[in-house]
């Protein structure tokens, strides 16, 4: 089945009792039972919930995964991950990553003794270097936050694979509309579901699927220990978006490169990150990974200071000032005080995170009024 097919009937019935043909809201905690354990297969929703059921088809479906298993949030689904890995254990991960991930790691994980090695994976020689046989299981975020960095994601998860290391892919700025991490080798992909796949800026979740029964047993067994599920209106929310997810996407890659070559032509600009640039420096491996190079775009300026930077992030009016991306808006930010302002400046300047970075999360507005509002605002 096609991508677009699937994001609209794949995983999801018309509910048996009535025809509905959207997924209803099972907004309910329990299920009554006849006699203890003689019950429709659902006994408590932190358990199971036939709304988060459908849902959780629907994104393995999508990813091509056999299960998928929805949270709270991209940070539970991390978490949930990353219990997986023993004290003792090490795991190599990008340095260009999501702040959240790089907190949780350093700050919640490393305490127990879980070692973190963070390298740039988008290098095939530190790839080579550093994933061996002490590795237990390797993150990767592809295409990175914020710098769009490209991992080759069918090598690392083979190397990964010689090592016995469990790979993981971070897939939320790919969305799986873009790319099938699963397809390339990966045996975990991950998502915030926050992002492109609910799209629409109204829901905070996270999802992990996977193909291989083994890990599904115990991802599924710490969702319900620890218990960061999401409800059923937010995942009915996420059915509704994932919907359109197709279309949403085609769009977003369409306005990224419009405004990628914008940016590239400017005379401000010094530097435009955006794998489908032909000077990207790993732009043949997001050819081949990628069915299109999405709408996540981080620029730098000639001559450019933070006070510049802020002011350009200050004047845009279409491009909305605010955290996150993936949503059907153009939004607008600053890395180095927003979302990576969790990592030290040391840590951010050697992964090439320059305190001038803009990063923009194109939307699917109309292209021209996306290059006007730039054009004013960059001057
Ligand atoms: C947002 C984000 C996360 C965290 O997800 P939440 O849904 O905010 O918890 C993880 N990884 C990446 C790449 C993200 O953009």
């Amino acid at each position: 089945m096609h991508f677009n097919t699937k994001a609209i009937h794949a995983g999801v019935h018309p509910d048996p009792e009535t025809g509905a043909i959207m997924t209803p809201i099972y907004q309910t905690s329990t299920y009554v039972q006849k006699k203890p354990g003689d019950h429709k297969g659902y006994e408590y929703s932190r358990t199971h919930n036939p709304t988060r059921t459908q849902l959780e088809n629907s994104l393995a479906a999508l990813e091509n995964g056999s299960y998928g298993l929805a949270f709270a949030s991209g940070m539970a689904a991390i978490d949930t991950a990353l219990k997986l890995i023993k004290p003792g254990q090490k795991v190599v991960a990008n340095n260009d990553l999501y702040g959240g991930t790089y907190r949780l790691f350093t700050k919640v994980f490393a305490p127990y003794n879980i070692q973190f090695q963070f390298i740039d994976m988008s290098n095939a020689n530190e790839v080579d270097k550093f994933i061996d046989k002490d590795t237990a299981m390797v993150w990767m975020e592809t295409p990175t936050n914020p710098l769009i960095k490209i991992v080759d994601i069918a090598h690392v998860t083979s190397l990964a694979k010689k090592h016995g290391a469990i790979s993981v892919v971070d897939n939320t700025f790919a969305s799986p509309y873009l790319q099938n991490p699963l397809n390339l080798g990966a045996d975990i992909v991950m998502h915030s579901v926050t992002k492109y796949i609910a799209g629409h800026s109204d829901v905070v979740m996270g999802a992990l699927i996977t193909n291989s029964k083994e890990f599904e047993e115990q991802l599924r067994f710490y969702q319900n220990s620890s218990g960061a599920v999401p409800g059923p209106m937010d995942s009915f929310l996420t059915l509704r978006g994932i919907k359109t997810l197709a279309v949403r996407m085609q769009r977003h890659a369409e306005n990224g490169k419009e405004v990628a070559y914008f940016l590239n032509n400017h005379t401000r600009v010094k530097k435009v990150h955006w794998p489908g640039l032909e000077s990207h420096q790993n732009h043949h491996i997001a050819a081949k990974q990628m069915k299109d190079f999405g709408g996540m775009i981080s620029f730098e300026l000639e001559n450019s200071s933070v006070s510049q930077a802020h002011e350009i992030i200050s004047n845009t009016k279409i491009f909305t000032l605010a955290e996150s991306l993936g949503g059907v808006e153009s939004l607008v930010g600053h890395p180095a005080s927003m979302t990576h302002a969790s990592i030290p400046k040391e840590e951010r300047i050697k992964a090439g995170l320059s305190d001038s970075l803009i990063r923009l999360s194109v939307g699917i507005e109309h292209k021209d009024d996306l290059i006007s509002d730039l054009k004013q605002a960059i001057g």
